[in-house]
């Protein structure tokens, strides 16, 4: 005898019990749907029912089905209305979802409760099934369980479905060459993006963003609703970011085109003169937290200017003599209002020196993830110690800052 069968009549009371209550054959079957392989919940209630004649209970199917309420007989139209959805977006794969009537899922929970066969299948799960069987002919494209680019959600009162779209993510490394701009949107602080007297009705405190220049092309080619901006730390507005540039990766969501022409992307968005991108690539969400959570040292170039003549090898000496220096920074005064105010240990890996006139010089300096660097080279009033003003003895400024380079190494890819 066939394992199926002597499931069955192991639990003949529960198959009677379930018979009786008038069960379409699939519904029968469902109730034991995870008996037995090579088969279908239909041809399982077709025997069960067999089963229970030879055992002269006569219990046939009510119409309409008190479970599915025949729901299955319109999986053509759900399987339509999926793959016109989806056929309108670009994806590699996709998957079938449905959200069942509240009723139904509660009456097959009553009756599984009430019955109780031990190895049922939901009715959520052959939906999502059949509907899927039939769809992938109107799809042609496979069926993606795990990652899918494409679920179609398919609400069996309406036969309406409602597509969820994974984003893409595209990383790369971008240069800011404009003082003027900041790394992302910055919404206006008095109405906070609805547009107002302040902002001009744009929404924002900034008329763009290394974010938009490349977001907004982004969006276009691949027909998204928004971009995100995930930089690898951030660079003030008033700073460059220049040498090889910052790791980033912009976030596309809803895509209906997902193999975008990054070169095309990279061309468009190079137009601008205010930022520049480079080295694009897909990549996996995941890359999005490695990105956040990694603080590389960083290396910058800072015109400073002096209260008063400098004398160059003191400038050169003071610069030597930061090598692989430990300072404490106090929260600084110009961001206090954002930050705790607490005192964090940074090191100066280096700094180099060079004078370019009476009053002015240059520094090139290394230091660790978090350090304010106009804080370390003025002092911010004794909040910042040791600093570069004391050391010299002649109070200095930060007139100007960029990046020169984030020192991060992409992890290898095969
Ligand atoms: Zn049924
Ligand atoms: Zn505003």
């Amino acid at each position: 005898m066939d394992e199926f069968r002597s499931n069955i009549i192991d639990n003949i009371d529960a198959a009677a019990g379930l018979a009786r209550e008038g069960l379409c054959d699939r519904c029968l079957g469902r109730m034991f749907g995870k008996v037995g392989t090579g088969t279908t919940n239909n041809l399982r209630g077709i025997e069960i029912r067999e089963i229970l004649s030879e055992r002269g209970i006569d219990a046939p199917p009510a119409d309409p089905c008190p479970l599915c309420e025949n729901v299955f007989d319109l999986l053509d139209r759900f399987a339509d209305a999926a793959a016109e959805k989806v056929n309108d977006v670009e994806s590699d794969n996709f998957l079938i979802g449905t959200r069942v009537e509240p009723e139904i899922a509660a009456k097959e929970k009553d009756l599984v409760e009430r019955h109780g066969p031990t190895s049922s299948e939901s009715i959520k799960a052959e939906l999502n099934r059949e509907i899927g069987k039939v769809a992938i002919h109107k799809i042609n494209r496979p069926v993606e369980f795990k990652n899918p680019q494409v679920v179609a959600c398919v609400d069996t009162r309406f036969a309406d479905v409602s597509l969820d779209i994974a984003p893409i993510f595209i990383a790369g490394r971008y240069n800011k060459f404009s003082r003027e701009i900041p790394q992302t949107i910055w919404p206006c602080r008095e109405c906070h993006g609805k547009g107002c007297a302040r902002c001009g009705g744009q929404g924002k405190m900034y008329s763009t963003s290394v974010q938009e220049v490349i977001g907004d092309v982004a969006l276009e080619m691949s027909h998204g609703e928004e971009h995100f901006f995930h930089g690898m730390g951030r660079e003030d507005i008033d700073a460059c970011m220049l040498g090889d540039g910052r790791p980033f990766v912009l976030e596309i969501s809803k895509p209906r085109k997902r193999g975008i022409d990054l070169d095309e992307l990279e061309k468009r968005a190079n137009a601008s003169d205010l930022a520049a991108y480079s080295a694009l690539h897909f990549v996996s969400r995941e890359a999005v937290q490695i990105y956040k959570g990694s603080d590389p040292d960083k290396t910058y170039k800072a015109r400073v200017r002096a209260q008063g003549k400098v004398n160059k090898e003191r400038v050169n000496e003071v610069a030597l003599s930061f090598k692989n220096v430990q300072i404490d920074q106090r929260t600084p005064q110009r961001v206090e209002h954002r930050r705790a105010d607490l005192v964090r240990k940074r090191g100066i890996r280096w700094v180099k020196a060079e004078v370019v006139g009476d009053d002015v010089f240059d520094l090139t300096l290394s230091t660790e993830s978090g350090t304010y660097v106009k804080e370390f080279v003025s002092g911010d009033e004794g909040r910042t110690s040791p600093n570069f003003s004391d050391a010299l003895g002649v109070r200095c400024v930060v007139e100007t800052l960029d990046v020169l380079s984030i020192d991060y190494q992409e992890p290898t890819r095969d």
